[in-house]
């Protein structure tokens, strides 16, 4: 087996080093796949440049942290731009917006799909570019960003009380700085009819010490139940910072989930998904959702079959209890709810 990397050059973060503020790992993010390989000692030929003018590469040293010196690494693949991306044999089928975020616009930036949940697309920005990413060409610069932005939908959900619940996505909300989030967080604890603030976040999961005294100070005070839908692929992503992530989160009040992408010769496999739910469950974050790819274009290469989904969880409801086995579900644009496969 491969090695996993304890530390890399450049700075790159070892477990034992003391953890840099997550505004300082985003900055310093790695953003050429050149530079992702050479700090993996592999040959810098296998990425296209092509690829990534079209989706920029970014990804975090504690990411890279985790990858082992291998081409076919499961971390590695996810986000080093590859010629897949832009080749003829790939291109049929891809969509610009497979899940129809557009008919589901109600205002800038906000979108509703299901009864009684609104989505606020609250950051255009990502702390990781996952090469897969059902919206890597959503039109970021539509969607208003900041207090100042976010006063018109902020309205329209202040006056619609059919709304339970509201989703905070992106990009990843979680770019987004604590005193906005306590602020926004805060505007929605005051529409009564809004009883739970749904977040969906990568970013705890490749920099873990997002999750900061200042981010918990506003799950603690929120008066709406915060669920925090995180978003790992595989075991070889979770490290013990991440679990202690989740465990302050949960300590903080907040309840966790964990969605999936299945990913062709990634994590489409029984042994890893039985893995990674293990894992979960044992930090006390329930597997939701096991998605089957959304037909993106640029990311077909990535789609595994619906049997292989099948065959994962018919092994995971085998080996775990009920309650660690995720739906196996597809997004299909217009539907009123996610269809089960
Ligand atoms: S973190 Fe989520 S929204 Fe951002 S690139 Fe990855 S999949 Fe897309």
């Amino acid at each position: 087996m491969a090695t996993i990397l304890a530390s890399i050059p450049d700075g790159v973060e070892a477990t034992s080093a003391p953890p840099v503020r997550w505004q300082e790992s985003m900055r310093r993010a790695v953003r050429s796949s050149g530079e992702l390989l050479r700090l993996l000692d592999l040959p810098e030929s296998d990425f296209s440049g092509a690829a990534e003018a079209e989706f920029p590469v970014f990804v975090p040293r504690e990411f890279i942290a985790r990858m082992s010196r291998n081409p076919h690494d499961p971390l590695l693949r996810q986000v080093l731009a590859s010629p897949e991306e832009t080749s003829q044999v790939w291109s049929a089928g891809g969509l610009i917006d497979p899940v129809g975020d557009n008919a589901a616009t109600r205002n800038p930036g906000l979108l509703q799909k299901y009864v009684g949940r609104s989505l606020l697309i609250t950051s255009g920005a990502c702390a990781i570019h996952c090469r897969y990413c059902f919206r890597r060409h959503y039109p970021y610069q539509t969607a208003p960003k900041g207090p100042s932005g976010w006063h018109a939908s902020l309205d329209i959900l202040r006056e619609d009380v059919s709304v339970e619940e509201v989703i905070l996505s992106g990009g990843d909300p979680l770019t987004v700085t604590d005193s906005q989030l306590h602020w926004l967080v805060g505007e929605l604890n005051q529409m009564t009819h809004v009883r739970r603030i749904r977040i969906h976040t990568r970013v705890p999961v490749v920099i873990p010490q997002r999750v900061c005294e200042e981010l918990l100070a506003w799950v603690r005070t929120s008066r709406a139940a915060i669920y925090f839908v995180l978003h790992v692929n595989h075991p070889q992503e979770i490290d013990a910072k991440f679990a202690e992530s989740m465990r302050q989160l949960r300590t903080a009040g907040a309840t966790l989930l964990n969605q999936t992408v299945l990913l062709r010769d990634i994590n489409d496999s029984p042994a890893i998904q039985l893995e990674l739910c293990r894992q979960l469950v044992n930090m006390q974050v329930l597997p939701y959702y096991i998605h089957h790819l959304d037909r993106v274009a640029g990311a077909l290469h990535f789609e595994s079959t619906v049997e292989s989904g099948h065959a994962i969880i018919e092994h995971l409801r085998n080996n775990l209890p009920g309650y660690a086995v995720p739906k196996f579900v597809r997004e299909v644009a217009g539907q009123p709810s996610k269809t089960p496969l």
